[in-house]
């Protein structure tokens, strides 16, 4: 899923025409916001449609040769029935993951009149991104498939066709725990049928022909492995950035804080939306948007930081690779 987003830290230029504010076009009207988020990336639509195919493989696999076919019908119908509502939390995870807006910061705010709004202090610097004109909250990254500053972007994941970032963190968490689950129980069930199996006569065993059964079984058990390990691994790096309150492109970086970090406990509260409850596990549940508040912090100018090292007025572009002390 980390497709070296490493290239993306070079992304802003040294361009003289974007220090100049009234090049910006202006923010687009407030009605346009409440338009769905989609990302019209190719690669990214192909990836999500490889993954719905690969759940609905291993839910046919599960259910027409191993679980239907099986005489133990209580097995059957509390794997069934397991099985089915883990695949549906986690392509609803999934969904949730796409359709929502990581936290898109508005595109062309970098405003003449925005930038005046803001009433910098001298010594005060605002960074603005020159390939979307828009004025850089603290943490935030352009990302050069969604054409947007996400606010924590961790980094862009094809496979759900978006950004991971402040807004749907938590539905990525998710999908990758449920895609664990399936994959972890898929493996425990292709286990037993093949014990089963070679104790019975095969014929009794599925309603496929055996070598059919096999080729069958043997796909999902890979399909399972791989992804239960690249799930699994996903899902610890990301509980591990929420509890670190250090998003995938800083770790990378190596960048020195300059948030206060919300660590372990409190980070995954901001993350999944209050106290730990079930709606933690619960695609459906939204997180507060966090977005009025960011914007909010920006026009008081306190999420840019009172930084030092640029001087009165300042709308200047900082290379983002640049070393920032606070
Ligand atoms: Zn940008
Ligand atoms: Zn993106």
């Amino acid at each position: 899923m980390m497709f070296s987003p490493v290239h993306r830290f070079r992304d802003i230029e040294r361009k003289p025409e974007y220090l100049h504010p009234e090049k910006c076009i202006p923010p687009p009207r407030p009605g346009s916001l409440g338009t769905m988020w989609f990302i019209r990336d190719g690669c990214g639509i192909a990836c999500a449609v490889i993954t719905w195919l690969l759940v609905i493989y291993a839910d046919f696999v599960v259910l027409f040769v191993m679980l239907i076919p099986s005489r133990n019908y209580i097995y059957s119908a509390i794997n069934g029935v397991v099985f089915n509502s883990l695949a549906f939390l986690a392509l609803a995870s999934h969904f949730r993951a796409m359709l929502t807006d990581p936290g898109a910061v508005p595109k062309g705010n970098a405003t003449k009149e925005f930038i005046e709004s803001l009433q910098l202090k001298p010594g005060q610097v605002v960074y603005k991104c020159p390939k979307c004109c828009s004025i850089k909250p603290d943490r935030a990254h352009h990302c050069s498939v969604c054409k947007r500053c996400i606010r924590k972007m961790d980094h862009h994941c094809p496979w759900v066709n978006n950004c991971v970032g402040e807004n749907n963190q938590k539905y990525f968490v998710l999908f990758t725990m449920y895609i664990a689950l399936i994959s972890l129980h898929a493996l425990i069930m292709v286990g037993f049928h093949f014990l089963y199996c070679f104790e019975e006569d095969w014929t009794e065993c599925s309603s496929f022909a055996p070598p059919t059964t096999v080729i069958l079984l043997i796909l999902l058990c890979f399909e399972a492995l791989l992804f239960l390990i690249f799930t699994s691994v996903m899902f610890g790096t990301q509980v591990h950035s929420i509890c670190t309150d250090e998003t995938g492109i800083e770790r990378l970086k190596n960048e020195d804080p300059t948030w206060e970090r919300t660590v372990s406990w409190e980070g995954m509260k901001a993350a999944f939306g209050g106290d730990f409850s079930l709606n933690w596990f619960n695609p459906f549940s939204t997180v507060a948007n966090k977005t009025d508040v960011a914007l909010a912090a920006v026009a008081s100018g306190t999420a840019s930081g009172s930084r030092e090292g640029c001087s009165e007025g300042c709308s200047q572009d900082l290379d983002e690779s640049e070393e920032v002390k606070s």
